[in-house]
C-alpha cells in the first residue's frame, strides 16, 4: 500500500519539518510527499528546507510566501512581519532554492485530487476556513477532493453536504463516499493553539486521509529566528501555536 506525505506551510522551520519527516517514516513507508505550499516564509531556514523536500519524490504547489520570496507576488498583498520575512528569504536564496521556488505552479491535480495552497476558486491567497465555503467550492473543483493549506489549521469539510469532518490528531477519513477539502495543517507555523508540526498521511489505495501531530524542539526553531534578525514576534507566535 503506498503512503503519501501530505505537509503545508513548513515556513523555514526545520526542526519541524525534520520531526515531521522523522515522525512519518516511523509510522509508514513514504511513496512521495503531497506539498500544499509555502515552504518558506517567517521561519530561519528556507534553503535547508527547500532541500529537505527535495529529497523526495513530490507534486508540489507554491504558496503566497513561495510566490513573494522570488518576486512572483506583490509584498504589498502581505502584513508587515510576513512582508519582513519575505524580503529577508529573497536575500538569502541559493540559486537553486530560488530555481524551485520560480517552478512551482499554482494548482496541480493530482487525480482524484486537486492540490493548491488555497482554494479551487483562488489558488493561492483564499484562506477556506468554513463548511459553507468549502460547499460552495465544490462547483470549480475540478476533481473530486481537494486538498489545501494556507490557513495553518487543520480541517476537512465535506463539499456536498457542507459540513465539517473531525480532523483531530490521530482521527482518519475514508475519501469514498463523498467529496472532501482537507488541509492537514502547519508543519512550522500552527495556529490552532497547539505548537506541534501537524501533518497528514494519505494511503492512496484504501484513500484515507489521517491527521497527525508531532512535538519538534520549538526553542531551537524561535533562537534561529531571533539570530537571524526576524521580527521577535515570528519566534513567539510559534511557542504559542498561534
Ligand atoms: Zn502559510
Amino acid at each position: 500500500m503506498a503512503t503519501c506525505l501530505v505537509l503545508a506551510d513548513v515556513h523555514a522551520n526545520l526542526s519541524a519539518l525534520q520531526a515531521v519527516l522523522q515522525d512519518a517514516a516511523y509510522r509508514s513507508a513514504i511513496s512521495a510527499l503531497l506539498f500544499l505550499g509555502d515552504v518558506v516564509g517567517y521561519g530561519a531556514e528556507p534553503n535547508e528546507c527547500i532541500e529537505r523536500l527535495r529529497d523526495y519524490p513530490s507534486v508540489a504547489v507554491a504558496g503566497n510566501h513561495d510566490l513573494g520570496a522570488v518576486g512572483r507576488a506583490d509584498l504589498a498583498l502581505f502584513n508587515a512581519d510576513a512582508s519582513v520575512a519575505c524580503g529577508w528569504t529573497a536575500a538569502r536564496l541559493s540559486s537553486t532554492s530560488a530555481s524551485f521556488l520560480c517552478t512551482l505552479p499554482l494548482s496541480i491535480e493530482q487525480p482524484p485530487f486537486l492540490l493548491v495552497h488555497g482554494s479551487p476558486a483562488n489558488p493561492t491567497w483564499e484562506y477556506v476556513v468554513s463548511a459553507s465555503r468549502a460547499h460552495a467550492l465544490q462547483s470549480v473543483c475540478r476533481q473530486p477532493h481537494c486538498l489545501v493549506g494556507h490557513t495553518h489549521v487543520p480541517a476537512a469539510f465535506n463539499m456536498e453536504s457542507g459540513r465539517s469532518v473531525a480532523a483531530a490528531v490521530g482521527d482518519s477519513l475514508c475519501l469514498r463516499h463523498g467529496r472532501f477539502l482537507m488541509n492537514s495543517g502547519s508543519v512550522g507555523q500552527p495556529r490552532d493553539g497547539d505548537c506541534r508540526a501537524a501533518y497528514a498521511l494519505l494511503e492512496t489505495d484504501d484513500l484515507v486521509l489521517q491527521w497527525f501531530r508531532v512535538s519538534y524542539d520549538v526553542d531551537a526553531a524561535a533562537a534561529a529566528i531571533v539570530r537571524a534578525g526576524l521580527p521577535l514576534s515570528l519566534a513567539a507566535r510559534l511557542r504559542v501555536g498561534y
